[in-house]
């Protein structure tokens, strides 16, 4: 079973996949979490990327993709991506390796969240440095300001999520991501999901299409 969440910046794509993870055992493929920790360990890798993500840019296609078959090689269980693919190119580099590797595309969720909450969702997302949980400042508070409540961690904002980057992030976006919903609605795959409630509403929602369930 591989499932791909599909949605602009802070449609919910993160927050969704760890509680999808947790729940089906698919193994949860972020590539900006990736891209993320290449840049905190200084990696050649890391240091490409970062011209791109710190400027709401996406990091170039051969190089996603061949850090997404890099990493998966030897992988068995089922995968759950999360911010990939993100344009044409890396859907068909994603089609071609799956024909090769015998694995196929299982469903592609879409999370619909209207664009006035994808702001607000973006501007105050915070993350803790340790476990990756996150937070929001307005809908879902930590207990303690800027401490993770599950592991004490500290709370930080995205350099990426500051509103010069995030427009750049969503023109991105509409440009070269949103294609894609003709292009699994046409495979055939395509489920779209109301994103604008609570994580708990999304998961439920999420968890009730039939290809879903099949993974549990
Ligand atoms: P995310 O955490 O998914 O919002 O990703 C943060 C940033 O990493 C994006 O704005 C891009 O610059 C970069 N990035 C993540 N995934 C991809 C991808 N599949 N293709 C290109 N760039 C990506």
């Amino acid at each position: 079973m591989n499932v791909i969440l599909l949605g602009a910046p802070g449609s919910g794509k993160g927050t969704e996949a760890k509680r999808l993870s947790a729940l089906t055992g698919m193994k949860h493929i972020s590539t900006g979490d990736i891209f993320r920790a290449e840049i905190a360990a200084k990696t050649p890798l890391g240091l490409e990327a970062e011209s791109y993500i710190s400027k709401g840019n996406l990091v170039p296609d051969s190089v996603t993709l061949n850090m997404v078959k890099t990493r998966l090689a030897s992988e068995k269980s089922g995968l759950l991506f999360d911010g990939f693919p993100r344009s044409l190119a890396q859907a068909e580099g994603l089609d071609a390796w799956f024909r090769e590797t015998g694995r196929k595309v299982d469903a592609v969720v879409f999370l619909d969240v209207p664009d006035e909450k994808i702001i607000d969702r973006l501007v105050y997302r915070r993350t803790c440095a340790s476990c990756g949980k996150i937070y929001n400042l307005k809908t879902l508070p930590p207990r303690k300001e800027g401490v993770c409540d599950s592991c004490g961690g500290e709370l930080r904002q995205r350099a990426d999520d500051r509103e010069d980057v995030i427009r750049q992030r969503l023109e991105a976006y509409r440009r070269l991501t949103q294609p894609l919903v003709e292009y699994y609605r046409k495979a055939g795959v395509f489920y779209s999901v109301d994103g604008s409630g609570t994580p708990e509403q999304v998961e439920a929602a999420v968890a009730a299409l039939p290809g879903i369930e099949k993974a549990r």
